[in-house]
């Protein structure tokens, strides 16, 4: 908030932007960082930028959150320069502290980082046509590729189990048994949904401790306004909004990416029975991943990418109703049963996946 950003000229300091700064304006539809879009001017050359304060309490270690994105957009930046592509545009880059750092800390302890502001693309909050949802399949498809031989070991996982599923089924079942606000009796039938499928939420993580599932760099926040797309070509530019990019499943960010963009309903819909899968989008989504990357997708991944669909899906429905149950401390509410609403809608999408299993399959085939 405003408050923790009243440090911003100390910040701008100690980033090493070029030339005298001309203006500084909040920036953006982000829910989680402060962002702000700083113009300076250089011998004449206008030079825009991005400045960004670390939400810290969300990410409770921002230095190693940046070594990450240090080490994955030099290796992004080498690729793209192997393939002609633009490095400026394609990638994310830091603009270091004076000191050296990938980031600067104000005097009340914010960390914030600069970025090269990318011009001449626009992020979308909303899909406005099924073009976007193919871009935005691509551009996520192509950012695994680029990242195929980063050894994925290596980053920190800045939020512990993120996409654990059977670790949220646990969490998920002690909410029920301790039922501090006595909401289980009301939510018996969803409760029930969960558990049926039990013998399902392990398969994912399961094959990845066995090795029939590579351990990759995943973005963990696939959404559509986390793409930049090019405003002259229309195409997917640039992957943004590194913070979560963490060791994970392939199928993890394409299951996330089809929950979220290709369900009919909205996510806070109050009426789950709005929910499905719109098959269309799970077709547009699936051909523009396949584009970006499907030669160094092994065999089992293609395979699995429904299950991930599937997966993330019913996770996420599972957080909500954990939620609901644990008196909606986590997720934020603006009214009553909001939470549960949220749960339902997703086990309806989740329902029907599984009714359009064998047309779901098929589309994955047709585009390997
Ligand atoms: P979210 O709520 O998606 O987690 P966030 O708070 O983490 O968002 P970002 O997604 O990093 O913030 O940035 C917010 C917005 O600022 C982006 O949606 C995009 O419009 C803009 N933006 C971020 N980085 C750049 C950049 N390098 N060049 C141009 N615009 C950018
Ligand atoms: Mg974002
Ligand atoms: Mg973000």
């Amino acid at each position: 908030g405003d408050a923790q950003c009243k440090k911003i000229g100390e910040a701008i300091g100690l980033l090493a932007f070029q030339g005298e700064v001309v203006s500084c304006e909040r920036y953006g539809n982000g829910h989680i960082n402060d962002t702000f879009r700083l113009v300076c001017v250089d011998r004449g050359a206008i030079k825009p930028y991005i400045i960004q304060r670390i939400n810290n309490e969300v990410f409770k270690d921002p230095v190693s959150l940046m070594k990450n994105i240090s080490g994955v957009t030099s290796f992004l930046r080498e690729a793209i320069i192997a393939q002609a592509g633009d490095p400026d545009r394609e990638t994310l880059n830091i603009v270091k502290a004076r000191d050296g750092k990938d980031y600067c800390q104000d005097s009340d302890g914010n960390y914030w980082r600069g970025y090269l502001f990318i011009e001449g693309a626009t992020t979308y909050d909303k899909v406005r046509n099924p073009e976007d949802f193919y871009q935005s399949g691509r551009a996520f498809g192509r950012f695994l590729c680029r990242l195929g031989e980063y050894p994925a070991g290596k980053l920190t996982e800045t939020i512990l189990n993120f996409h654990n599923t059977p670790v949220r089924l646990q969490a998920f079942k002690e909410a029920v048994k301790a039922d501090v606000c006595n909401r289980a009796h009301l939510v018996s039938k969803e409760i029930n949904f969960v558990l049926d499928r039990e013998s399902e939420a392990d398969t994912a993580m399961k094959l990845l401790r066995e090795g029939g599932l590579p351990l990759r760099v995943t973005h963990n926040d696939t959404k559509l306004n986390n793409i930049m797309i090019d405003d002259q070509t229309g195409e997917a530019l640039c992957v943004i909004d590194l913070d979560t990019i963490m060791p994970g499943l392939s199928i993890f960010d394409f299951g996330d990416a089809i929950r979220f963009g290709a369900n009919t309903a909205e996510e806070d819909d109050p009426d789950s029975s709005k929910a499905s899968l719109s098959l269309e989008l799970f077709e547009i989504y699936t051909k523009g991943y396949m584009e970006g990357c499907k030669e160094v997708l092994t065999a089992e991944e293609r395979t699995m990418l429904p299950m991930g669909a599937k997966l993330m899906t019913y996770e996420c429905g599972m957080r909500f109703l954990t939620d609901f149950l644990q008196g909606d401390t986590y997720f934020h509410t603006s009214r009553d049963n909001h939470n549960l609403d949220r749960a339902r809608t997703q086990f309806a999408l989740v329902a029907d996946m599984e009714k359009k299993w064998v047309e779901m399959k098929e589309i994955i085939n047709k585009y390997q």
